[in-house]
């Protein structure tokens, strides 16, 4: 069976066809402009192909509620065009097939469950530090939805003394997104995150916040492996800092034995949303 996958970021589409097992057939990327556009661009895509269902992965927040009316449509974004449009409806409508729709975090949560570095476990903390800050949680196969999704990039912690950042999050000013976001950093330090030497204090300090939220999500939700991806965590000594940082918060109150297996990259190369995406559809 072929199925059709949408990654669909803020800043680009990624279409994708593929099967069960991961494999993936073919796949085009775009940027996202107005809604009618893009998915103008995807139609023609899987018009080539004969796909029996799609998964899509949107960014958000989108409505999940499926007792909201709008469920489906993207709701509170700075992209206006997008602002209210039903997007599952769209697409149901284009295509008059099953309509698989979740956030962009749980379809990578998902892609890296299935197939990569969460593939022997359990459950699945997918985070991902980019351009915002956002985390997807799979358990025993299923993402999780409450009564819509959670919005675990928004969360509060403890500023560090010796950063007096007002945070840039146009809600909250110094949630973890406000404080340690790709465009946070690049605000505080006048440059961007790719542009900081990796003994920089920046890595330190968002290796902090990372590691405050990290330990919050372990001991709410208590997931089996935590993945963080996105831009920021290609500075890779960000790794070793988050653990260390995550065993010391912890002061020996949770058993964390190999903090090394446990938080990791993930192993997808990039693909972890797209192939999740696709995943999403065969859950139905
Ligand atoms: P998005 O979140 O938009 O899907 P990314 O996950 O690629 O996209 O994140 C983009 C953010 O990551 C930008 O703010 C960028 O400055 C930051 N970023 C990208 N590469 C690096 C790097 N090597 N080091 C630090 N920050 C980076
Ligand atoms: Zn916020």
């Amino acid at each position: 069976m072929l199925i059709g996958g949408i990654e669909a970021g803020g800043t680009k589409f990624v279409c994708a066809v593929g099967d069960e097992s991961g494999n993936i057939f073919d796949k085009v990327t775009f940027p996202t402009e107005d809604p009618a556009k893009t998915l103008d661009a995807a139609k023609q895509f899987f018009n080539k192909h004969d796909i029996q269902a799609l998964g899509v992965g949107s960014f958000g927040p989108v409505d999940l509620n499926k007792k909201s009316k709008t469920f489906g449509s993207i709701l509170n974004t700075p992209k206006l065009k997008w602002k209210q449009f039903h997007l599952l409806d769209q697409l149901k409508q284009d295509y008059n097939i099953p309509v698989t729709l979740d956030t962009d975090v749980n379809a990578a949560a998902l892609g890296e469950y299935k197939y990569g570095a969460a593939r022997k476990a359990a459950s699945v903390l997918y985070i991902t530090v980019g351009t915002g800050i956002g985390a997807g949680f799979v358990k025993d196969g299923q993402t999780y939805i409450g009564k819509s999704h959670p919005e675990m990039g928004h969360i509060f912690i403890q500023q560090r003394k010796d950063d007096n950042f007002e945070g840039n999050c146009p809600y909250h000013g110094t949630c973890l997104e406000g404080l340690a976001s790709g465009p946070a950093i690049e605000k505080r330090f006048g440059k961007k995150g790719d542009l900081l030497t990796a003994d920089h204090v920046a890595w330190d300090m968002v290796a902090d916040y990372l590691a405050q939220a990290i330990i919050n999500y372990l001991l709410i939700i208590s997931p089996e492996k935590v993945i963080i991806g996105g831009g920021v965590m290609k500075q890779e000594q960000l790794y070793p800092l988050i653990r260390k940082k995550v065993r010391d918060l912890s002061n020996t109150y949770m058993q964390l034995e190999n903090l090394d297996k446990m938080i990791v990259a993930p192993k997808l190369n990039d693909e972890q949303g797209i192939k999740g995406a696709i995943a999403l559809a065969l859950l139905g």
